[in-house]
């Protein structure tokens, strides 16, 4: 009978082929899932539906269920350098302006090593200065930045003019120490611009980081449009911030959009791909495989021989963690001197005013306008990939986060609550020697699209969302021929 149900299906697709448009299926509601979405319902070409096997669309960068309602996984940091991710919001409707809190790259240091209830004085700062032009914006910061030797800021300076002058290529394989031993930096400077951004925006220490990939986004800082090194810190939870307003986007052209159904078996049957969910299931000319790695390498099996290499490649890709915690002061409001601040000597990286930030923006005072009053403060505190050894323990942490806090706000009374949420597989660990895939499979009809594929960045939103939009372009030439 079943045999017979599928033959009954192919012939209907295969009916509606003469009369309608390509079907398409995109597996995974994640950025790149549903950038690629967006994309291919603008050309208006495509009957399109997307797959999403968690209850709420965002993949590594979503809202948690059951928490305060505006909770994330992970504290989430973007650059005004991430030109595509903002474009299509904007063109999804979700306006950056208003979504983001935005400011110059502000990198302000503090020490966790002051006696416990008084405050703590900056450790280095180092801000770009709003109205001046790019790269003098942030050349004039680093010359101004405190904290550090006059000689240190002169070699950062000479540093990046060396680079400059190479178009920021270097011989492949270097890691970021290595680069910086070879241009002679060291010192504190090294320690809180160099080492502390490749944390940050590598999310891999910078013993082992791919010091051309960084580079890659110094360049785009240094050399992009004015505000490209600005920080953008959202100020809604992040399926608010893209896929919601996406999904709503793609719904209103007519495409169709399911949560809570992981996709179980994609392989091809005959002409058609046949795609088998947790609650649908049906045939497709093309499919856009947007999940993780791991993930479509255990769908992409059921091509067999064809796929054996890719999917090797797929699960072989090494992967950092992403600690957030969340702390909450339930009775008390109180603000940190910058909404971001970094924390020197503690596991905690950089600690993040979140209850600051949701009361400024204007979406979520809509939704929500006592939300920021009822919740006193509340701050995310992100420890980027921690070793193997680092302790993890949510008690401790959270006394980490307190000490930090009290440094920052000076004496305050004990947090009400707090959430750990450790992601084992948050980022692709930036590598020199990775050898990240192409968005082509073997099979034509079958796109990847990730945060992982070949990019001149590192796992970001802002790669997600290119890679799906490449993944719509390869999918509509392959239609077209
Ligand atoms: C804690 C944390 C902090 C981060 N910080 C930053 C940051 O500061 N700045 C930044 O730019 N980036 C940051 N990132 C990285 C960023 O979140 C990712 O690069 C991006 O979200 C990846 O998007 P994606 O669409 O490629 O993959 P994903 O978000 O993983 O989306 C894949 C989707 O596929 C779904 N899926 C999997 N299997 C199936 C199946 N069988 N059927 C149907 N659906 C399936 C998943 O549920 C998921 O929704 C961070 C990530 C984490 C985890």
């Amino acid at each position: 009978m079943a045999g017979l149900a599928h033959l009954v299906e192919m012939a209907q697709v295969g009916l509606s082929d003469q009369i309608a448009r390509p079907r398409i299926a995109i597996i995974g509601g994640g950025y790149a899932g549903m950038a690629a979405a967006v994309s291919l319902m603008d050309t208006g070409i495509a009957d399109l539906t997307v797959y999403e096997a968690g209850p709420i669309l965002g993949g590594r960068a979503r809202r948690i269920p059951g928490g305060n309602g505006d909770e994330d996984n992970g504290q989430h940091l973007c650059l005004g350098a991430y030109t595509e991710l903002l474009k299509l919001m904007g063109r999804v409707g979700a306006d950056p302006e208003d979504l983001f809190y935005r400011c110059p790259l502000s990198l302000l240091i503090h020490a966790l090593n002051h006696p416990l209830g008084k405050k703590s004085k900056s450790l280095f700062s180092l801000r770009t200065i709003r109205f001046l032009p790019a790269p003098l914006n942030l050349a004039t910061s680093i010359l101004l930045s405190s904290g550090t030797s006059l000689g240190e800021r002169v070699h950062t300076l000479q540093a990046l003019y060396q680079l400059k002058q190479q178009s920021y290529l270097i011989s492949p394989g270097l890691t970021v120490s290595q680069l910086c031993d070879e241009l002679g930096i060291q010192g504190v400077f090294r320690h809180f611009f160099w080492e502390s951004l490749c944390l940050a925006a590598l999310n891999t220490p910078p013993q082992f980081a791919c010091a051309q990939t960084f580079l890659n986004i110094l360049q785009d800082i240094a050399e992009g449009h004015q505000q490209a090194s600005n920080f953008l810190i959202p100020r809604t939870d992040l399926s608010s911030l893209f896929p919601e307003p996406a999904a709503q986007y793609i719904q209103k052209k007519g495409a169709k959009v399911y949560t809570s159904c992981a996709i179980k078996q994609c392989e091809p049957a005959g002409k058609l791909i046949r795609v088998v969910g947790t609650r649908h299931h049906s045939l497709y000319h093309h499919v856009i495989l947007a999940t993780p790695p791991r993930a479509a390498s255990t769908l992409i099996n059921g091509w067999g021989e064809p796929m054996h290499d890719l999917g090797n490649q797929l699960r072989s890709l090494p992967h950092e963690k992403i600690a957030t915690l969340s702390v909450e002061y339930s009775n008390r409001r109180f603000r940190l001197p910058f909404p971001m601040m970094g924390i020197a000597h503690s596991p905690i990286e950089w600690i993040v005013d979140r209850s600051y930030l949701l009361q400024q923006s204007s979406a979520k005072r809509l939704k929500d306008s006592s939300a920021s009053d009822t919740h006193g403060s509340r701050f995310t505190c992100v420890i980027s990939a921690p070793h193997e050894s680092s302790n993890l323990d949510k008690g401790f942490l959270t006394s980490e986060a307190h000490a930090c806090l009290q440094s920052l706000c000076g004496p305050l009374p004990q947090p009400n609550a707090s959430r750990l949420v450790v992601e084992k597989f948050a980022t692709l660990s930036c590598r020199p020697d990775i050898h990240r895939p192409q968005a082509c499979t073997p099979d034509p009809r079958l796109i990847l699209a990730g945060d992982y594929l070949q990019s001149r960045y590192p796992s970001t939103l802002e790669t997600a969302v290119r890679s799906g939009l490449s993944a719509a372009a390869l999918t509509i030439k392959h239609m077209q021929a």
